[in-house]
């Protein structure tokens, strides 16, 4: 049995409804096909062994942004540097999957895809009875499912983790085409004495730059959630 989402990120979402935010890079080409809006949330119930984002699993944490200050942000991107869409990871966007609707039908407002990473299968995701995970994934174009395995590193597809991983497009919005057989992309950014980095490195390089957080142990599952 896949983990149960937590209450808190339950309530259907209205523009007023907040959702915790890890991170947010505005427009990132390293995290999905074009230009794309990428949102973090804070918290996973999943502990995928090597997963490159451990500061993100705990639920506390973050920052709690609105739907319609996250939809504003996302719409001066979209006027500002062209993203053609979102993508959600995490943390995991299905337990935050009330929030996710709200960003996600933003984005289809102002004509933009919506891709999603997560680490559930999309087989467990259409088995959950929470309506909000079935209206995140009628709102999804791009999901990529199943827990990231640091053993097996894909190499092949550009923005994907492990080659467990799959890629479904859920409308015909895109398809494997060339760009996906890329090399993996990273990009860095350096903001005075701040660096930040997404996207997937080589197997090599990963988490070099977060070694000091890797010293801390994971954090623990919360109560229910399975470890994977
Ligand atoms: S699904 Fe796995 S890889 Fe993704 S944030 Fe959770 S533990 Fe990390």
């Amino acid at each position: 049995m896949p983990p149960p989402v937590p209450e808190a990120a339950r309530a259907m979402p209205t523009d007023a409804a907040t959702m915790q935010v890890a991170q947010v890079v505005p427009c990132t080409e390293a995290e999905g096909p074009g230009r794309r809006f990428a949102v973090w949330f804070q918290g996973c119930p999943l502990r995928c062994p090597g997963c490159c984002n451990p500061e993100f699993l705990p639920f506390k944490g973050g920052e709690a942004k609105t739907v319609a200050e996250m939809a504003g942000w996302l719409n001066r991107a979209r006027e500002e540097t062209g993203v053609e869409g979102i993508t959600l990871l995490g943390g995991e966007p299905f337990a935050h999957a009330a929030a996710g609707v709200g960003l996600a039908r933003a984005a289809r407002d102002l004509g933009l895809s919506v891709m999603v990473f997560s680490g559930y299968t999309v087989e467990e995701l259409r088995a959950r009875p929470e309506p909000e995970v079935a209206d995140l994934l009628a709102l999804t174009d791009i999901l990529v499912d199943g827990p990231y395995d640091r053993d097996r590193p894909d190499t092949e597809r550009r923005w994907i983790g492990s080659t467990n991983q799959r890629i479904h497009f859920l409308t015909d919005r895109y398809s494997f085409d060339e760009p996906w057989r890329r090399r993996n992309t990273l990009e860095i950014r350096v903001r005075g004495r701040e660096v930040s980095v997404n996207g997937f490195p080589a197997a090599d390089a990963a988490g070099l730059w977060k070694g000091w957080r890797r010293k801390k142990p994971t954090p623990a599952a919360p109560a229910g959630g399975d470890a994977t």
